[in-house]
């Protein structure tokens, strides 16, 4: 920090100058920082269960979403599959929890692209519910479909916004002397 201060400012600059050249400092520092925090998020995340899904999961979402997801994976292990109904166009699964008499209820179309549970957690906050992971590690699924994999959540989303910003914070570079 001090030798970045004594590169870019002088003992002549006026102390608007000496403003500017703080704020870009700061800017410098502050990316230095996301790079740092980058490097945390480009390393693998460790794994709980191994399962492929779970691989996927860990590739696509950002390492914070990840960790949610882990989490609900944890949490489906709890849960129990106790019957399946069966129609032309779809599977109903009925999915337990041991303390609690409450019932959810897992779609799974033929084809096996779609997956809908009763409690619409994908709806409302764009991951995967424990109940449907219940029937992914149940019925042995490999990979999560792609619609099921929310842009938002993503690592190259959010490499994509911190670009973004970047350039945004930068607008007094152009106003630095260097020596
Ligand atoms: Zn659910």
């Amino acid at each position: 920090m001090n030798s970045l201060f004594e590169k870019v400012v002088h003992p002549q600059d006026s102390v608007l100058q000496f403003v500017t050249q703080y704020e870009y400092i700061m800017d410098i520092r502050a990316e230095r920082e996301n790079v740092e925090a980058c490097k945390g998020e480009i390393s693998d995340p460790p794994l709980r269960a191994s399962y492929d899904f779970e691989k996927q999961a860990a590739n696509f979402y950002t390492r914070n979403v990840f960790s949610k997801f882990q989490e609900l994976l944890h949490d489906s292990t709890k849960f129990r599959m106790i019957d399946i109904a069966e129609d032309d166009e779809s599977l109903s699964i009925r999915i337990v929890h041991p303390n609690s008499s409450r019932v959810r209820i897992v779609s799974v179309s033929k084809d096996a692209t779609s997956y809908l549970c009763s409690c619409n957690m994908f709806a409302r906050d764009g991951l995967l519910c424990p109940h449907i992971l219940k029937v992914f590690t149940n019925r042995d699924v490999q990979e999560i479909p792609d619609k099921y994999l929310h842009r938002r959540w993503s690592k190259r989303q959010q490499q994509r916004f911190q670009n973004i910003s970047q350039v945004l914070n930068h607008p007094l570079e152009f106003q630095v002397q260097t020596s």
